[in-house]
């Protein structure tokens, strides 16, 4: 199952290459690890983000209270829910990229920036990425 995770994940990362996004040695990505989630819960998949890039620091301000967040991280782990490995691999590729977006910066959340990647990708490359996965 791991062989087929990597698989898929190579397939991707050679998919957005083609279309000109650099997902590997690129210094504003960082490092990326995916894995199968040991968890199997309703979520497609997730990425944690961590090594923050402290010169990207900035606050984020709800009613309540202030969050501080990063624009840039510089390690990502993906996490994939097994039951999706049972999918096609056209929806399981479309949960790798919906996550790799998330490893770019200003990409945490499902913003703008977020939104411009996967209409991108999905014009490109013919997926169903978006902000959220029925
Ligand atoms: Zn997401």
């Amino acid at each position: 199952m791991d062989e087929k995770i990597q698989k898929l994940y190579q397939e991707c990362i050679q998919e957005l290459e083609n279309i000109g996004i650099k997902i590997t040695n690129n210094i504003d990505i960082g490092q990326i690890e995916i894995k199968l989630s040991k968890r199997n819960n309703k979520r497609y998949g997730a990425c944690k983000q961590l090594e923050p890039d402290k010169t990207t620091r900035y606050i984020e301000k709800t009613k309540r209270r202030k969050i501080v967040k990063y624009w840039k991280y510089n390690k990502h782990i993906i996490e994939i829910s097994p039951w999706v490995m049972e999918l096609q691999d056209k929806v399981i590729k479309n949960t790798i990229i919906h996550e790799l977006i998330h490893c770019m910066p200003n990409c945490n959340d499902h913003g703008e920036i977020f939104k411009k990647y996967a209409k991108y990708i999905n014009q490109n490359l013919g997926y169903d990425i978006s902000r959220v996965r029925k």
